[in-house]
């Protein structure tokens, strides 16, 4: 067996960062940015207004007050997107839209609020008149130019993992296309000649199959193209022809079965014959078995990730090796996820005592205390997978600690 960390190591060195491409900034949450982006321009572009008011000259409301009301003449209305067809003059304003450029000549815009102008009463047409109730400071309610990014700023830096307000920052700099790490498509083929996909009738010895939908949706979600591969018998012959036709449309391939100690392991078989087999025997509970290789695929090598197939080791073992393996090639530089401090509520089940960390399923809560508490999931055997669908984390045991209730513990979050 082999630690963890040690079967990362070897399998990230086999699966190779993709080459980035240009994408469109617009669609591209989730992925990984490969250069720094600069803003060819000031946001805002110009001084605008922050408020609904008026522009004015703030020398012309010296003394303003409720019982002192200034008296303007109003030149006329700017919305957002219009300008301002003249300066601002002594005893003159603008009305001005949120957003509306700052007419030349006024150095503040004071809100409405603060003005007689009522819903009843807009008091915005040329030739109105408008009483301010109190004094502004020089460049109140406006937002200069250039107060949210500089031009020539380093808006984003390469290698940041793009989140939704990225995407804006983006589209606010006019950045419709950046160089980053495009989405893999990844394959699902999963193994057994026991399996039914379409819900139907069971034979003797048949099960339904339920590691390729799971694993379809969690690639989805690492901000994967899934491409659905169906099911495979345990031929080995035919699975090769499944994975060469595999290969061809995808970036890597996660096989889900086949890679354990039983006599008829077709994925191990496979890739040991074509793939420069990897077997590894990863020091974890569940999902010790975990085979890789690479096939040629036309363009470039595509990596086979060959998971066990009991769904609870599936899905720890796409977790804590598929998935990090598939975040870098995506470029991601922390490809790992989130493990945080929780507290255990009760004990967590006794240790095996084989030499592995376990990965216990856990649900999560966060406590009035403000800290994440764990309670072990109801059945943590690798075929029971209801129970393990209620975990939000996998509470990190190693062997032979015994954890109590109130211990601490390290918890790795499902994403
Ligand atoms: P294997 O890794 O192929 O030896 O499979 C281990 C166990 O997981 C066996 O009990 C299989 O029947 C079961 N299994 C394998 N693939 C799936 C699947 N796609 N859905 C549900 N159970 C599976
Ligand atoms: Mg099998």
């Amino acid at each position: 067996m082999i630690d963890l960390a040690e079967a990362r190591r070897v399998l990230l060195a086999a699966c190779p960062r993709i080459e980035p491409v240009q994408l469109d900034s617009a669609g591209a949450d989730g992925c990984v940015l490969a250069a720094d982006v600069f803003a060819p321009a000031n946001v805002p572009p110009f001084d605008n207004s922050s408020v609904d008011g008026y522009a004015v000259r703030t020398a012309d409301l010296a003394g303003a007050a409720e019982d002192s009301p200034v008296r303007l003449e109003v030149l006329g209305s700017v919305l957002a997107g219009s300008v301002a067809g003249r300066p601002v003059g002594p005893g003159q304003a603008w009305k001005v839209m949120t957003g509306a450029p700052v007419p030349e000549g006024a150095d503040a815009v004071v809100m409405v609020e603060r003005t007689s102008a009522t819903r009843t009463e807009q008091l915005g047409a040329a030739g109105d008149r408008v009483e301010v109730l109190s004094e502004v400071r020089p460049g109140a309610g406006i937002r200069r130019a250039g107060s949210d990014v500089r031009a020539g700023d380093r808006v984003l830096a390469a290698a940041t993992v793009l989140r939704p307000a990225h995407l804006g920052v983006l589209a606010s700099v006019g950045a419709r296309q950046v160089s980053g790490y495009r989405r893999l498509r990844v394959g699902v083929l999963v193994t057994g000649d026991e399996l039914v996909s379409d819900g139907g009738q069971l034979r003797p010895g048949q099960i339904h199959e339920s590691n390729r939908a799971m694993l379809l949706a969690l690639l989805v979600r690492a901000n994967c193209r899934p491409v659905d591969l169906g099911v495979a018998g345990d031929d080995v012959a035919a699975l090769r022809e499944r994975l060469d036709s595999a290969v061809a449309g995808c970036d890597a391939v996660l096989t889900s079965g086949g890679v354990s100690m039983g006599d008829s392991d077709p994925v191990r078989a496979v890739l040991d014959r074509f793939g420069g087999l990897n077997w590894l025997q990863v020091a974890i509970r569940p999902a010790k078995p975990f085979a890789f290789g690479v096939l040629p695929g036309p363009a470039f090598p595509v990596p086979v990730l060959g998971l066990p197939g009991n769904p609870v080791s599936a899905l720890v073992s796409f977790e804590l090796l598929a998935r990090p393996a598939l975040r870098h090639m995506m470029g991601h530089d922390d490809p790992y996820g989130t493990t945080v401090l929780g507290i255990a509520d009760a004990p967590l089940p006794r240790p095996h005592g084989d030499g592995r960390t376990a990965f216990l399923r856990v649900g999560c809560r966060f406590g009035p205390d403000g800290r994440l508490h764990v309670q072990p999931v109801a059945g943590q055997d690798s075929h029971q997978l209801s129970a393990s669908a209620a975990a939000g984390g996998l509470a990190v045991v190693e062997d032979g600690r015994r954890v109590e209730a109130g211990d601490e513990l390290p918890v790795h979050l499902l994403s």
